[in-house]
């Protein structure tokens, strides 16, 4: 019998909706009550870690999540499944993707609908993401996304809508397998991933996203000594308005390193145009061009390189490319 973890997070799948129709959160989580048909197929062990709504969650977390998986692993466990907030599930499913050997299944899951409301889609969600677990095919997929029927990679999986159930998609790329009848199929493989040991999280990365007209003063009031790193969710294949260049290159000269990504949904950033802001000038400028990611994973990417201690060509090499 196969022996699964639950680790218990917060977010919306422990939380319950009150008289008032607020959703609030417990002291006890609700899935603790709760039948999983897959009990008596598997040994269910469960670790109430951290009951927080996601918005609440930050990298310090994602490492002590990390490293409480990494015990886990040590002691043998076969699979993990960790409930979590939907807000920022996809961002602590790719630290945890960049941070932890890819060995046993680690499966992410969430709700959208608090326990007591009609419909609630915790359980469910629950018992698909254990049984995604338990499958051997699972196994060597880096981390994975389990919601609403459908499998995901954390590297490429978002969250799409603020309330709908069918929240969680793979832009681009679609997701690499399905869950039906509570059993795992796969139809799509990741190409490699690459692992990279942290230790501990730095602070001062940040995300700023572009818009017709921008200037340099968002810039210009990162040129600091606190910050060590931003990424730009550009227009386009990565292109920014023209004004915002001096500001950006003055950040360059004091040694940060910039990441551009697209605001697009879908496609990746290229360098196609080659006009003031343009993604060709933009990269002889010195940004880092990161492919398929968008905004939040590529500053998730670039937050674990920077605390390994990654710099020059092996930070540009590490962030630039969304398929290693
Ligand atoms: N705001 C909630 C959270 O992220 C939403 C959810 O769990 O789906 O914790």
């Amino acid at each position: 019998m196969k022996t699964i973890l639950a680790i218990h997070t917060g977010g919306t799948i422990s939380m319950s909706q009150n008289q008032n129709g607020e959703v609030v959160p417990n002291d006890e989580n609700p899935l603790a009550k709760e039948q999983v048909i897959l009990k008596g197929q598997i040994n269910l062990i469960t670790d109430n870690l951290f009951n927080l709504p996601s918005p609440h969650i930050t990298p310090q977390i994602m490492l002590a999540l990390k490293q409480r998986i990494l015990q886990a692993i040590e002691k043998g466990v076969d699979g993990v499944v960790i409930t979590h907030g939907t807000d920022t599930l996809e961002e602590t499913a790719y630290f945890l993707d960049l941070t932890l050997p890819n060995t046993i299944p680690v499966v992410l899951t969430g709700a959208m609908r608090s326990s007591n409301e009609i419909g609630s889609d915790g359980l469910y969600n629950f018992q698909n993401a254990i049984s995604v677990a338990a499958t051997p095919e699972s196994y060597g997929k880096g981390v994975l996304v389990a919601m609403n029927d459908e499998i995901h990679t954390a590297r490429f999986v978002t969250k799409t809508h603020t309330t709908n159930v069918d929240t969680f998609r793979t832009p681009t790329f679609g997701p690499i397998g399905i869950v039906t009848q509570h059993k795992a199929k796969y139809f799509q493989e990741l190409i490699r991933t690459d692992v990279c040991e942290i230790d501990h999280v730095i602070s001062g990365v940040y995300l700023l996203k572009a818009y017709a007209g921008m200037d340099g003063d968002l810039f210009s009031a990162l040129d600091n000594k606190k910050t060590h790193g931003i990424v730009i969710e550009g227009l386009g294949a990565g292109n920014l308005p023209p004004q915002t260049i001096p500001a950006i290159q003055q950040l360059l000269r004091h040694q940060i390193p910039i990441v551009l990504v697209s605001r697009c949904y879908n496609g990746v950033a290229q360098k196609i145009y080659d006009y003031a802001g343009g993604g060709i000038q933009l990269e002889k400028m010195g940004l880092i061009l990161c492919q398929g990611l968008n905004g939040q994973k590529a500053r998730i990417k670039l937050l674990v390189a920077l605390s390994s201690q990654k710099k020059g060509t092996d930070l540009r090499h590490f962030v630039s490319n969304a398929v290693s």
